[in-house]
């Protein structure tokens, strides 16, 4: 077992999609989701209220952390 400050393995985005709670879930190439929040300071990420900007980051790389849980590579 080893941890990291960063667990996950590493995914493609490939969309996004908004949750029941209205918040913003990159889709994964994997098929898995992850939130990219805009809630500062916590989390700042402005891009993500835009289609612009959602469009500029699909491609970009996340840390798939269900992916890590199921031992997937
Ligand atoms: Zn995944």
């Amino acid at each position: 077992m080893r941890f990291t400050d960063r667990p996950g393995v590493p995914r493609r985005v490939v969309g996004f999609h908004r949750d029941d709670g209205g918040h913003w879930v990159a889709d994964l190439a994997c098929g898995h989701g992850q939130h990219v929040r805009h809630e500062p300071p916590l989390a700042s990420r402005p891009w993500v209220l835009t289609p612009e900007g959602r469009a500029a980051f699909v491609g970009e790389t996340l840390h798939c952390v269900r992916c890590a849980e199921a031992g997937a590579s």
